[in-house]
């Protein structure tokens, strides 16, 4: 029996939700939404509710004036930092053209176009995030990059300020229906990390972008600054966003496990520089990706390598790898679209991944780093983009629209960026040249 369309709505409402706000990511990643009272809420599962073009900046070419926001699936999250009397209900969207197709420029859509070839492919994969961030003082207002804990990896420490916050955001996911496998202070001071539960491609996409808010909305209650910049200091760890990922053969496939996750892990090496303008998309992750930080630099992989970019974290029949250049900046559908296609790409050409490196890169002299064509990954956001430039994986994942979109409002960002004349450079110049 077909579900009637406004069931999910009238469900919500007895449930105590005022509000129905249909979630999406722009093309930059950065989230935006649309709020309907409950009572109205029903077209969203049914149809959509039509949205003005122009709200939707970045979507939306003049012809194209009239979108539709359509929840996305069955999924809501109830958000427990919302009032009784105004309870709000987030629900991932996926964007329509207004005559009800599925549009183009969607990332939602391209991941799940992700997936359905992963299907054909006769592969499934699970995913799970290593989400990474700080949580900051504020004074006056403005966040403070002098930290409020001298804090470490897995410390637990009275005087780490975060703990409490940390420890209330993952509860208010668990709440939401997130799972959350663990949650720690990482190793910068006032850094943190949160380990989400495996899902499937969409749902991890959408749970991270839930996920975050959490962060941001929990810490600001508490009065202090989130942040997810890969780089917010100077001198400290970076904030990553590894992405653990499980690849098995649908049962029926003509693949072996250890096949299928041999071949996905030469997929993602062999694009693993393409891949970083999607995974990496600021300016500021590069300043991450630099020797000392346990982030990686170059592509190489192992099991006990000092920071790779990829981690077998078993043996081949267990099918789990980490993949750890990504940061908690990057465009949660778009950056997992890519993943998957360079996966695929991987297991529909059957490539083989070189040998995993068993010493330390970074002890490694440039002689030897070349003479075993270690390649390091982009050291900007500029190099980055160009190799997305010419990657027609990269193409063919995010879809013309979304390229063409996304490498334009990058190039734009990083050609603000590179004429700034930095502190740094005067401190260190003027009073020398
Ligand atoms: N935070 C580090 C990164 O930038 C990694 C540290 C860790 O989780 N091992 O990826
Ligand atoms: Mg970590
Ligand atoms: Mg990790």
């Amino acid at each position: 029996e077909p579900v009637p369309p406004d069931e999910p709505a009238r469900r919500l409402a007895a449930q105590g939700v005022q509000l129905v706000q249909l979630v999406y990511a722009d093309v930059l990643g950065v989230q935006k939404g649309l709020t309907l009272p409950v009572l109205q809420a029903g077209a969203a599962w049914a149809g959509g509710v039509r949205v003005d073009g122009a709200s939707l900046e970045g979507f939306i070419r003049v012809e194209e004036r009239e979108m539709r926001l359509r929840a996305g699936g069955e999924e809501v999250f109830v958000l427990p930092w919302t009032p009784a009397e105004a309870r709000v209900a987030a629900v991932p969207a996926a964007i329509d053209t207004r005559d009800g197709r599925p549009f183009d420029g969607c990332p939602r859509e391209r991941l799940l176009r992700a997936v359905r070839r992963l299907d054909e492919l006769g592969v499934a994969v699970e995913l799970a995030f290593e989400m990474e961030f700080y949580l900051l003082r504020r004074r006056r207002g403005r966040p403070e990059v002098r930290v409020p804990d001298r804090a470490g990896y897995l410390d637990l420490s009275v005087r780490d300020a975060g703990e409490p916050v940390r420890q209330e955001i993952a509860l208010a996911l668990e709440g939401m229906g997130i799972v959350v496998e663990s949650v720690h202070h990482a190793v910068g001071p006032a850094q943190h990390e949160i380990d989400l539960g495996w899902q499937p491609p969409v749902a991890a996409a959408d749970h991270l972008m839930v996920a975050k808010r959490a962060v941001y909305a929990v810490a600001e209650r508490h009065g202090m600054h989130a942040t997810f910049l890969p780089k917010p200091r100077t001198g400290s760890h970076g904030s990553g966003l590894h992405v653990r990922m499980r690849v098995r053969p649908l049962p029926g496939a003509a693949w072996s496990r250890p096949a299928v996750t041999r071949h996905w892990l030469a997929g993602l090496l062999h694009h693993a520089r393409s891949l970083c303008a999607v995974t990496n998309p600021l300016v500021n992750s590069y300043k991450r990706l630099v020797p000392g930080f346990e982030a990686p630099v170059y592509v190489v992989w192992g099991r006990d390598t000092h920071a790779p970019l990829a981690r077998l974290v078993a043996g081949w029949e267990a099918g789990e790898l980490e993949w750890r250049a990504p940061d908690p900046c990057c465009h949660p559908y778009l950056a997992l679209a890519a993943l998957l296609r360079a996966g695929a790409d991987g297991i529909e050409r059957r490539l083989e991944p070189p040998p995993p490196l068993e010493e330390n890169v970074f002890e490694l002299d440039p002689a030897e780093i070349a003479a075993r064509g270690l390649e390091p990954l982009p050291g900007s956001l500029g190099e980055a983009l160009d190799d997305m430039r010419v990657s027609g994986l990269i193409r063919d994942a995010l879809g013309e629209y979304l390229f063409t979109r996304y490498l334009e409002a990058k190039r734009m960002e990083w050609d603000i960026y590179r004429v700034q004349v930095h502190q740094w450079e005067l401190d260190q110049y003027l009073p020398v040249f």
